[in-house]
């Protein structure tokens, strides 16, 4: 019997996680190590253990669903995603990854097919980074990018640790995170942008990333009052970031078709109403296909950061905390799920992830790739973000078969 997805249970799964930390609009709020995201991660466990998946579990969080293969001397094929989201989440972004690998199993579980290596289902911890920075964090750790104890003291806006959020929502593992015996890794995720539904594309090959980098600025004035400081005494350092602001948009304009540049986080200091501000933080980020683009890019944000601190009397302190691509897929890997899509009559398209995947970090330790399902309107991040049933149900036919073929009957 060939195993085939069943769409309708794949797609009742996704609803079923998306009534986990619901939002009026009617997207999905789950950031990581929340209750809503231990909600979520016990519905997806009790499923797995429905099919008599082994279960582990490391100390930042990461799950590990195993299916015995008949031969248990070979690496596992791995796929997955993640569950959490960011404030304003979707229903797919990740969700459709990890849920998409549950479907591939029941399916096999179906066809009463038992492959000849191991499979495992993965569901990586804290993906997203809107509560910890940074983002990939429990990938990050397992491969090794990112210390274990450096994460664990990571707090969130509140002052909450990693260590305690993961105590507090029972999602500390007793595995040390390290790589695992893997012969291969595969995502399905959703595209997060428009070029799939533009071009007919149902599944896109990732072929890779673009390279981003990120910053924490911290921008340094003089505090003082604002009734009687003169406008012209005033070193204002949230005036500084707003000018910030439009530099780094203006550098993401520049840089298009293929550049990006983003800042989505501020915090300001005393951000009270009688106050001139004086110290005011940003995260911002430079991505683009090309690395020497995306430097390029940087050398100019460093330049208007300079001439910004000159002309207003502040200090601009850069972070440049973490980097990440540009990443090459396994071109092996994308021949097969090129493949495979031919065989179900399904198009494809080559593609460039422009968003960070956890497939990033496993790229460099194991053979990796990605497939991409389309989003409607390139929609993401936002409530209103969606694909279609059978867009999700043909990306994860083609990963169940990949999957059968690389782990072999
Ligand atoms: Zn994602």
């Amino acid at each position: 019997m060939i195993p085939t997805i069943d769409a309708d249970r794949l797609w009742q799964s996704i609803m079923d996680i998306a009534a986990i930390g619901p939002t009026p609009e009617g997207g999905s709020c789950r950031l990581a190590l929340t209750a809503e995201d231990a909600a979520a991660r016990a519905l997806f466990l009790r499923w797995c253990q429905t099919l008599g998946l082994h279960h582990e579990q490391d100390a930042i969080g990461n799950m590990f669903l195993r299916r015995a293969g008949t031969d248990a001397a070979a690496a596992a094929v791995a796929f997955g995603s993640h569950l959490d989201t960011v404030p304003t989440g979707g229903r797919f972004d990740g969700i459709a990854g990890v849920l998409a690998g549950l479907e591939v199993l029941r399916a096999l579980d179906d066809a009463g097919i038992r492959t000849r290596a191991p499979l495992e289902l993965v569901n990586w911890m804290n993906e997203e980074g809107s509560r910890f920075r940074p983002a990939m964090m429990g990938s990050r750790v397992a491969a090794g990018e990112l210390p274990l104890e450096a994460a664990l003291a990571t707090t969130d806006d509140h002052g909450v640790s990693v260590a305690r959020a993961l105590l507090d929502s029972g999602q500390a593992g007793p595995l040390t995170p390290a790589p695992r015996d893997w012969s291969a890794w595969l995502e399905l995720h959703i595209e997060q942008g428009p070029v799939m539904e533009a071009t007919g594309a149902e599944i896109g090959i990732v072929v890779g990333t673009m390279h981003a980098r990120y910053f924490q600025l911290t921008v340094t004035g003089e505090p003082s009052h604002v009734g009687p400081t003169e406008m012209n005494r005033r070193h204002d350092s949230l005036a500084a970031v707003a000018e910030v602001i439009l530099a780094v948009e203006q550098i993401g304009l520049s840089g298009e078709p293929y550049g990006r540049a983003s800042a989505g986080w501020i915090e300001n200091v005393p951000n009270a109403r009688g106050n001139v501000p004086h110290i005011t933080r940003l995260h911002c980020d430079v991505r683009h296909n090309s690395a020497n683009a995306a430097i390029a890019m940087e050398a100019s944000l460093r330049q208007a950061l300079a001439d910004i601190a000159l002309r207003r009397g502040v200090r601009i302190d850069v972070d440049p905390y973490a980097t990440f691509g540009p990443i090459v897929f396994d071109t092996g890997l994308g021949a097969l799920l090129r493949q495979k899509a031919a065989d179900r009559q399904l198009s494809t398209r080559d593609m460039i992830a422009a968003a960070g995947h956890d497939s990033v970090l496993m790229a460099p330790l194991v053979p990796s790739a990605m497939l991409f399902v389309p989003s409607v309107a390139g929609i993401t991040h936002n409530p209103k973000e969606y694909s279609t049933k059978d867009q999700v149900a043909r990306g994860a036919q083609v990963l169940l078969d990949a999957v059968l073929e690389l782990a072999g009957v």
